[in-house]
């Protein structure tokens, strides 16, 4: 081929050169490459089947273009996701649909489902779920937690205890500067189970360094089996406890559940506990609360 007639099959700046069908051959043998040098992972595995479904649907290039970029988007939504469910590390999968307001009557589902839309979240406040064993407030922490996933947040779910273990364990060797940062770092941090065990003497003043840390950047949803005015009794320390529930509380929304746990409930359902006095198995009616099994997992 003489020279003069040879074109690069490059589109030039300002669109696709007058290409002839050898280049727009090429152009297509090279297809494969171009998708993953952009990244398209999803339009290269998917593309005869897309293309064979665009051209079924009889879609036009504006629309087949929109057709391969949605399945893109939808995959990498798909991944985002994905990745950020992994590195949230809920123990479980609990979502709001699945929680029965019917069985706790005492919550509020509007309260429940308004923080189901992350408000909170966007705005740093913080969310403090006070009640005893069984009422759902892991379930809670979780359903909100991947509520946040869902809309773009990042999030991080841990126990107290392997909280406070993990920033004892980073100031003895040095390193709590770092620990402390990498609990800063989620939009969200969710921290289980403050009050079921005693903490360390240094915990109070610990913790107090990570909530200082993260008031007014990100959220903090906490859960306890204990009152609040019986924190200090958690972390040994009320000076330290009203710093801490100082910053914790000023943007927060506070849900206290009152009520059976929802375990045992089914339990007694099955007849293992004998009902409690005033009614069958109806939340928080003040009846002496069952003996309570163990946490299970
Ligand atoms: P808590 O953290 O308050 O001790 P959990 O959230 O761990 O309680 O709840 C115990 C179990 O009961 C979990 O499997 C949870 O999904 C379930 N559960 C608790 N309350 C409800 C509810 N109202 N609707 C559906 N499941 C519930
Ligand atoms: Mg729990």
């Amino acid at each position: 081929m003489p020279r003069s007639t040879q074109k690069t099959a490059t589109p030039s700046r300002s669109g696709m050169t007058a290409a002839e069908p050898a280049e727009i051959q090429r152009l297509v043998e090279d297809l494969d490459g171009m998708l993953s040098r952009l990244r398209l992972g999803a339009i290269r595995e998917q593309l005869d089947g897309l293309l064979e479904e665009a051209a079924r649907r009889q879609l036009n290039l504006r629309e087949a273009l929109a057709w391969l970029c949605a399945a893109e988007v939808a995959s990498k939504e798909q991944r985002r996701l994905s990745m950020a469910l992994t590195i949230a590390h809920f123990p479980f999968v609990r979502t709001l649909e699945g929680f029965e307001f019917e069985a706790q009557p005492s919550i509020d589902p509007g309260k429940i489902r308004d923080l189901g839309t992350c408000r909170w979240v966007a705005n740093g406040d913080n969310v403090v779920l006070l009640g005893p064993p069984g009422v759902g407030k892991t379930h809670l922490e979780v359903a909100l937690g991947r509520e946040a996933v869902a809309r773009g947040y990042t999030a991080q779910f841990t126990t107290a205890m392997e909280l406070i273990g993990a920033l004892v364990k980073a100031q003895q060797q040095g390193t709590l500067e770092m620990r402390l940062a990498q609990y800063a770092k989620p939009k969200l941090l969710i921290i289980d189970e403050l009050g079921y065990l005693p903490l360390e003497p240094a915990a109070g003043h610990l913790f107090f360094q990570l909530i200082s840390r993260r008031y007014e950047q990100g959220s903090v949803l906490i859960s306890s089996n204990r009152p609040v005015d019986e924190w200090d009794e958690v972390f040994g320390d009320q000076v330290v406890t009203a710093a801490i529930l100082d910053r914790l509380l000023h943007h927060s929304h506070v849900v206290t559940i009152r009520g059976d746990s929802y375990r045992l409930r089914e339990k007694r359902r099955s007849g293992l506990f004998r009902p409690q006095a005033g009614g069958s198995s109806s939340a928080g009616i003040g009846g002496v609360p069952p003996p309570i099994p163990a946490e299970e997992a």
